[in-house]
């Protein structure tokens, strides 16, 4: 697991996979679910300190980082799946002349791992 983490420490994990978009995540979830799998969430382990001794479960590290802003609207909308990286949303929104997420620009980690789900900027 020390690949991700940005500790770079963990042992290994039971099994692992990477999982690109929210609709991925889904179905995989639901399926998981279904066959009474338990998992572990990963974003990029930056608020994480895994054990030497690993992970005895199954972990999903998530890359689902799409993001879509829409200045066209009042106010402008922010919608971004959870393995979006904070800092890449701060800068998007900067660039975009959107306020509010300045906090975030220098944050590691990803909106879900944040437990954010929706901001007002
Ligand atoms: C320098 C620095 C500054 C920070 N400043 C702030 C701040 O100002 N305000 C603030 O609110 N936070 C702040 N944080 C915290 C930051 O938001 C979180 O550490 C980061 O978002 C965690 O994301 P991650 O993807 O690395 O999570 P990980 O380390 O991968 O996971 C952390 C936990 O969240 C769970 N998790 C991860 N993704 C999901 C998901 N999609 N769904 C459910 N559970 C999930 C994991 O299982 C784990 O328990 C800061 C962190 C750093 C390092």
């Amino acid at each position: 697991m020390a690949n991700y983490s940005t500790m770079n420490v963990g042992g290994k994990a039971d099994a692992l996979i990477i999982l690109y978009s929210a609709v991925e995540m889904e179905n995989f979830i639901k399926k998981l679910w279904d066959l009474g799998i338990s998992f572990t969430i990963l974003g990029s382990g930056s608020n994480v300190l895994i054990s030497d001794k690993g992970i005895r479960e199954l972990v999903l590290v998530n890359h689902a980082h799409n993001l879509r802003i829409n200045t066209n609207v009042q106010p402008a909308s922010v919608w971004a799946e959870s393995g979006a990286n904070l800092a890449q949303v701060a800068r998007q929104t900067g660039l975009r002349g959107l306020s509010g997420l300045e906090w975030a620009s220098a944050v590691p980690g990803t909106v879900g791992g944040a437990g954010m789900e929706c901001w007002s900027l």
